[in-house]
């Protein structure tokens, strides 16, 4: 059995935030989500679905490996209204007109943003 890494575990018996998975009434615990991980399964963050580690894509950003969302999720997700290109062009529409009027009105953040373009591109910030 694989040791607890997550640092994101509750006490099973008192429910409490138990830091690095030792409780301090009830010493070291193993939370419910590890045992499963230990014995090859996950638990989707999304449908909530305890399935095997081979329906999550690999994601070597995570603790244990894998992604959080379960690889059928990840497909609806890929196929909702969210993530259509015409939504997602409105998105970064909108985050660019943020950017722009943050742009006109706070120098700060106009500083910022040159000096990440000339690090960026040197020879056209000359
Ligand atoms: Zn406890
Ligand atoms: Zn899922």
């Amino acid at each position: 059995m694989s040791k607890a890494r997550s640092t994101f575990v509750n006490c099973p018996i008192c429910a409490r935030w138990a830091p690095y998975g030792i409780c301090p009434d009830h010493g070291v615990i193993q939370a419910p989500e590890e045992v499963a991980l230990a014995e090859g399964f996950k638990e989707c963050s999304k449908c909530g679905l305890r399935k095997p580690l081979e329906s999550f894509s690999k994601n070597s950003r995570t603790l244990d490996g894998h992604q959080g969302q379960c690889k059928s999720c990840r497909a609806a997700y890929d196929k909702s209204w969210a993530n259509r290109p015409v939504v997602r062009e409105a998105n970064l529409r909108n985050m660019r007109d943020t950017n722009n009027a943050r742009y006109a009105n706070d120098p700060a953040f106009r500083e910022m943003t040159l000096a990440r373009k000339r690090k960026q591109n040197p020879e056209a910030a000359k």
